[in-house]
């Protein structure tokens, strides 16, 4: 039997391996194998199976089989076709995505000496300070040591062949040794009686005079009704040793066994559950949705639902009926960290049924949540981006909700995957109807509802006839000149909160950046402090009074003058949340309040924490970045207010337009989501600008108009396919060139193409890494699929890794990219 293997690794073929007859039941379809690969022994993916081959170069054995029941089938594994297909990455990369991280295989090779002979061989040795005279010194002390190790303590990296020359004269071995995987299940001692209760009771008294502690435990055991007790608790309990136990298992008296433990994440944000009727709007989506529920198929649909309309008990109502039927459900949302209201509503609901993935997860918990759903327990997945890949079976309903929110995209790696788009894929392989969910849709999600590519539904009233929030803009170039801003508050913003507050009433404030003063600069030379591995400025963070930079992390102290020109007078400029902070806590002394950003937010379960206050009442505002701004429902808040729409607006992203009206329709739906009216206000320096004219009148049909014509006029997407293609390295001269290189490739295809020459890109540098962007697009009537495009950028990206000078720089390939900067 041979077996097809796939590698998490950037070539695009596959390889074959013999199975040998010990393994040949275990290896099959969707099984990871530890097989030999070059020097090296890898984790690769099993991804056909069969009797003959037709490769004649001498074949390798499979070494080892990692898993006992397979990770994917021959039906998922279309899927993960697709994703590489079509994010062109080879099947490995996307493949990776199917196993919960740390349970790849390792290995290490490790060195075995002969020490008596390296002795005698050192002796020997003219050249002691040779590399072999070196690593005789070492495994003449040293019984083992792995490769890595030898490298560290001999400083030097080319050993190979010496220690390939000891190895024949006998002198060590060199072993492959594989390294556990990073996770394993868990498994925790547990003690219980071995014997009846009345043979326990006779033993007792022989046992009593010699050993009393023996005897305590003996009654704990008894005391427990002869449950299992942990061991170590069991210890604890009765403050006795290890010892004690083991001469009662000498004795025949207890029994000490492994029990595997379940790590499972809860969610600590709880609300009660709350009973109603569904609304005759909500029944309506319902219905529609549910028919394609109960006849099997694929459909994809759109929901635009306004906020407060009640979307998450159309995704649970849904969910019951697949349940019904022993479907399992998928529910996607934007990164899970920031939407503990809706998990907590399915766990209400649903129970132990819901698993939540997410990034926050232990290793621990990630890996038995999977496991868990292989099983079959989980019947419920609630998770971001990568839930798409959890294994459960006969998905009956996938729901992505918030379909417009950019975290879908992955962003850092290969495949570069859109988890929406990826969505309605795995759909179309379960036969079943996926549902996108959102108060403000995408563009192209509404083009395509437009188009009829999705069917569209729509929820236009909020719950119980709560009005859409009043909402306001303060011009504040205005504002300034009526003298009244108090710095980066209106007034008219100050006084709307001051009222809010004494009336017991819930804040929200939006200011989209973190840290203190978002920039530094010199009043003399005009320079801006930037971080000298990344060209963006960095961030004033007064809490610790460092300059920090958002992109790599680097933080320097705050200088006392400008690294230019040595002036000292230099300047901050810019609001960050951490501002807001300050100068709320100025204006309102008394005030509860808790910031909500990355800053703050870094401890696992802190924003669950902090929304149970805010709904209890126990905090009066929150200030944060758009992580307040998304799928919150409180319903005692009733004024929302943003410091500056500017933060998004002025993005150079073709974009930008788009996220500032979901951005601020989003955050002003937290407001007024009861009987009281909500307020938001909103300050602005661009007050006539048409978005916010938009935003304001809660208008996305002409919000949508309009954006829609200004992408057909300069041809972006939805009317063009876009490929983004980025090169990166620390040498700024190999950068160009290899743009230059690929450039010049890609103008084969140019008649077919519409290509924007190689630039640097809008940040030039991070982290060092100097950037260059290639924009291609192909226009959708021409390309519908995309298939041209994706084409021959492969091709050219092929051609360019043969012939290039510089294919050592990093090209990254970004199909659909959703951020150009
Ligand atoms: P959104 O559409 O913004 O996601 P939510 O799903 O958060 O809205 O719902 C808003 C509020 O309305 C929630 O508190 C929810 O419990 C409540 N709700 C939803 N459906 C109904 C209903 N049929 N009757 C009464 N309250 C409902
Ligand atoms: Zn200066
Ligand atoms: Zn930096």
């Amino acid at each position: 039997m041979f077996a097809k293997v796939v590698f998490p690794l950037p070539f695009r073929n596959s390889f074959t391996y013999a199975i040998p007859g010990e393994l040949e039941d275990l290896v099959q379809v969707g099984v990871r194998v530890v097989v030999p690969f070059g020097k090296r022994i890898m984790t690769g993916f099993v991804i056909d199976v069969s009797e003959e081959t037709d490769v004649e170069t001498k074949i390798k054995k499979v070494q080892d089989v990692l898993d006992e029941q397979p990770i994917f089938n021959k039906e998922s594994l279309k899927f993960y076709e697709w994703i590489a297909e079509y994010y062109l990455s080879s099947l490995g990369e996307a493949l990776r995505n199917s196993v919960p991280y740390g349970t790849d295989v390792e290995t290490k090779r490790k060195i075995v000496s002969d020490t008596d002979y390296c002795k005698e061989l050192l002796e020997k040795e003219s050249k002691k300070t040779s590399v072999k005279g070196k690593i005789l010194q070492v495994l003449s002390e040293r019984e083992s040591v792995s490769i890595s190790f030898l490298q560290k303590l001999i400083k030097k990296k080319n050993i190979y062949s010496s220690l390939r020359s000891l190895e024949s004269q006998g002198a060590l071995t060199v072993l492959d040794k594989i390294d556990d995987a990073k996770v394993r299940i868990k498994k925790v001692k547990y003690v219980k009686l071995a014997k009846d209760i009345d043979e326990i009771y006779e033993l007792i008294p022989s046992v009593e005079a010699r050993s009393p502690k023996q005897v305590v435990i003996l009654l704990e055991l008894l005391s427990n009704k002869n449950e299992p007790f942990q061991l170590s608790e069991l210890l604890k309990k009765t403050q006795t040793h290890q010892s004690s136990i083991n001469s009662l298992v000498e004795k025949g008296a207890v029994v000490v066994f492994d029990k595997e433990v379940e790590r499972i994440y809860k969610e600590e944000y709880n609300e009660d559950l709350k009973e109603f009727t569904t609304t005759e709007q909500q029944q309506k989506v319902v219905t529609v949705v549910k028919e394609k529920i109960e006849a099997e198929q694929f459909d994809s649909f759109l929901l635009h639902g306004v906020t407060g309309s009640g979307k998450t008990h159309v995704y649970i109502e849904l969910t019951k009926s697949a349940l019904d039927k022993g479907k399992t459900v998928l529910i996607l949302v934007p990164e899970i960290s920031l939407t503990p209201q809706i998990t907590s509503r399915f766990f209400n609901t649903f129970g132990e049924t819901v698993a939540v993935i997410h990034s926050r997860l232990t290793l621990g918990e990630r890996y038995d949540t999977w496991r868990g759903i292989v099983k079959g327990k989980f019947k419920v997945v609630i998770g971001p981006r990568s839930a798409l890949f959890a294994p459960l079976k006969n998905i009956g309903l996938i729901v992505v909700d918030e379909e417009h929110d950019s975290s879908y995209k992955q962003n850092d790696l290969v495949p570069r995957y859109h988890g929406r788009d990826a969505a309605i894929v795995r759909a179309h392989n379960f036969n079943c109807p996926v549902l996108l969910g959102s108060a403000t849709p995408s563009i192209e999600s509404k083009f395509n509802a437009v188009t009829g590519k999705y069917k569209f539904l729509e929820l236009t009233e909020r719950i119980d006839k709560a009005k859409m929030p009043r909402i306001t803009l303060v011009d504040i170039t205005q504002e300034k000149k009526k003298k009244r801003m108090k710095n980066i508050f209106s007034d008219t913003l100050l006084e709307k909160i001051n009222d809010r507050i004494q009336k017991k009433q819930g804040v929200i404030i939006l200011q989209n950046r973190r840290g203190f003063a978002t920039q530094v600069f010199c009043d003399d030379c005009g320079e801006i402090i930037s971080c000298p591995d990344c060209s963006v400025g960095m961030v004033h963070h007064l809490s610790k009074n460092i300059l920090q930079c958002h992109y790599c992390g680097r933080t320097t102290p705050v200088p006392k003058a400008c690294t230019t020109c040595g002036s000292i007078s230099l300047r901050f400029w810019g609001t960050g949340t951490q501002r807001v902070e300050d100068e709320l806590a100025y204006h309102f002394p008394d005030i509860r309040m808790e910031r909500v950003d990355s800053d703050t937010m870094n401890k696992r379960g802190q924003l669950s924490f902090i929304l149970n206050s805010f709904r209890k009442g126990e905090i009066d505002l929150l200030v944060g970045t758009q992580m307040v701004s998304k799928g919150l429902d409180f319903s005692h808040v009733t004024l929302v207010g943003v410091i500056s729409a500017e933060t998004s607006l002025w993005m150079p992203d073709f974009r930008a337009d788009e996220r500032t009206f979901q951005l601020l329709t989003q955050v002003a739906g937290r407001s007024g989501r009861s009987e009281v009216e909500g307020e938001v206000i909103i300050q602005t320096q661009s007050a006539q600008n048409f978005v916010l004219q938009r935003v304001v009148r809660n208008d996305y049909a002409g919000f949508y108009a309009r954006e829609i014509f200004n992408r057909q006029r300069s041809g972006y997407p939805p009317f063009t396919k876009m490929a983004l293609i980025e090169f990166k390295n620390d040498e700024e001269s190999s950068v160009q060139g290899a743009a230059r290189d690929f450039f010049k490739i890609l103008q084969k295809y140019k008649n077919k193409l519409n290509i924007v020459p190689p630039a640097e890109a809008v940040i030039y540098k991070i982290k060092g890494y100097y950037r260059y962007h290639l924009l291609v697009r192909t226009h959708r009537e021409k390309d519908p699929n995309g298939r041209i495009l994706r084409n021959s950028v492969l091709e050219t990206f092929i051609e360019f890794n043969k012939s290039s000078r510089y294919r050592d720089v990093k090209v990254i390939i970004d199909i659909d990219p959703q951020d150009v900067l």
